[in-house]
C-alpha cells in the first residue's frame, strides 16, 4: 500500500539553480557567479525595500485577499479592467491554477518541448496528459504542429513566448494563424514571462494584440524584469468569467502582504526597470555575438538568457563552467541555458565558455 500517487514517482522534480555560496566555498574562491535562474542581476528597485519595511508592521494580519490596490494599479498600467486580472504566488502558481480550472484527469495540455520545466509538473499535478510537440530544428515553437496536436481532450495549450530555455519567439503572423486554428473551447495560455526583454517588433505583445480574445489568457511575472523573484508575484489577464473561475481554485491569500507592497513599489519604478532591461538587452546581443565565434548555432534570443545547443556536450560544459566559478543551467543531451548577468558576470561566463569549448 502507498500513501501518494504512483504516477508521481516517474515525474522529474523541478530543479532550482545551484547555490552560489556553496559553489564558492567548494572552489575556495571569494565569489561565484550564478547565471542559472533568469534573474536580473541588479538589487531591489528604488522604493521596494522601504515599501516592504512598511508592510512588515502589519505582518500579523492577513493580506488583502482581493489584492485590490495591486490589481487596480496593474489594470491602469496595462489598460485592462481589474476584473480581468488575477495575481498569484509567482506566475508558475497561476499556471497551476489555470490547469486546475480547466483540466480533469485524462484531459490534455499541449505545449512545445523543450520549454519551461514547470509545464510537465503542472500537467501531472492535475492528472492531465502532457502532449509535447517537438521544437523546430532551430529551437522554436512549431505552431502548426501544436495546432495539429489538439484533440477533443485538449483543454489547454501553452505558448511560451519568448520560449524558456531557448530564447526563441513566435511572430504575430504565425500566432494569428495559430489562434485562428484553435477551437473556441480550448484555452490558449500565452506565457510572456520575458516580454520586457523583447525587441523584435514582429513579436506581438499579447496583452495589446490578443487580450480581447475570449479563449486567450496572458501570463506575466514580476520575477524577471521587475526584479521581484524572491517575493513571488505573477499575474494573468483573462476574460472576466475565466478570471472568476481561476479565483475559485486559488490558494487563499497566496499573494502575500509583502509581495503586494513590493509589486506596487516596483510599478512606481518603471523608468528604472526600462533602463535595466536595456542594459540586459545590449549585454544579450554582446554575449550572443561573442558566442557565435565558436558556436554559430546559438539562436537569437528575445529573453534575458541565451541557449547553447550543445547536445550531449551540455552537461560536461555546465560542469566545466562550474569549475571556473560560473553556474549555468545544462539540460542533459540538449543544451545549456545561460542567463544574462552584469557585464562582469557575462565576461566571466564568456571566458569559461571559450576555455570549455576550445580546450
Ligand atoms: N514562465 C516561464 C516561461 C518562466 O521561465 C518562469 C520562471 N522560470 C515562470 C513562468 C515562472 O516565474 P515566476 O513563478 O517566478 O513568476
Amino acid at each position: 500500500s502507498r500513501l501518494t500517487r504512483a504516477d508521481l514517482d516517474a515525474l522529474p522534480a523541478y530543479v532550482p539553480g545551484r547555490n552560489v555560496a556553496d559553489l564558492a566555498r567548494e572552489l575556495g574562491i571569494a565569489e561565484a557567479v550564478k547565471l542559472a535562474s533568469n534573474e536580473v542581476p541588479f538589487g531591489p528597485l528604488p522604493g521596494v525595500a522601504e515599501a516592504v519595511a512598511r508592510a512588515v508592521t502589519e505582518s500579523h494580519r492577513y493580506p488583502d485577499m482581493g489584492v485590490v490596490a495591486l490589481r487596480d494599479r496593474l489594470a491602469q498600467r496595462y489598460g485592462v479592467d481589474p476584473d480581468r486580472i488575477v495575481t498569484g504566488c509567482g506566475s508558475v502558481a497561476l499556471a497551476e491554477h489555470l490547469a486546475k480550472a480547466t483540466c480533469l484527469p485524462g484531459d490534455e495540455i499541449v505545449y512545445s518541448w523543450r520549454s519551461f520545466e514547470a509545464y510537465p509538473i503542472i500537467s501531472a499535478g492535475v492528472g492531465a496528459t502532457s502532449v509535447r510537440v517537438p521544437n523546430t530544428p532551430v529551437h522554436g515553437h512549431d505552431l502548426q504542429a501544436m495546432a495539429d496536436a489538439i484533440t477533443d481532450r485538449t483543454r489547454l495549450v501553452i505558448v511560451c513566448n519568448p520560449n524558456n530555455p531557448t530564447g526563441t519567439s513566435v511572430r504575430k503572423e504565425e500566432l494569428d494563424r495559430f489562434l485562428s486554428q484553435v477551437p473556441s473551447d480550448v484555452l490558449v495560455v500565452l506565457d510572456e514571462a520575458y516580454r520586457e526583454f523583447v525587441t523584435d517588433e514582429q513579436v506581438p505583445d499579447a496583452l495589446k494584440t490578443y487580450g480581447d480574445r475570449p479563449n486567450v489568457v496572458v501570463l506575466r511575472t514580476m520575477s524577471k524584469a521587475w526584479g521581484l523573484a524572491g517575493f513571488r508575484v505573477g499575474f494573468l489577464v483573462a476574460q472576466p468569467e475565466v478570471a472568476a473561475a481561476i479565483r475559485k481554485v486559488l490558494t487563499p491569500f497566496s499573494t502575500s502582504l509583502v509581495a503586494q507592497a513590493a509589486a506596487l513599489a516596483a510599478l512606481d519604478a518603471e523608468d528604472e526597470v526600462i533602463r535595466r532591461c536595456s542594459l540586459v538587452i545590449s549585454e544579450r546581443e554582446r554575449v550572443t555575438e561573442a558566442l557565435h565565434k565558436f558556436l554559430p548555432d546559438v539562436p537569437s534570443s528575445q529573453a534575458n538568457f541565451v541557449w547553447l545547443p550543445l547536445g550531449d556536450a551540455a552537461v560536461p560544459f555546465g560542469a566545466a563552467c562550474e569549475q571556473r566559478g560560473v553556474i549555468v543551467r545544462p539540460f542533459a543531451g540538449d543544451g545549456v541555458r545561460v542567463t544574462i548577468g552584469t557585464p562582469e558576470e557575462n565576461d566571466a561566463f564568456l571566458a569559461a565558455a571559450e576555455s570549455a569549448l576550445t580546450s
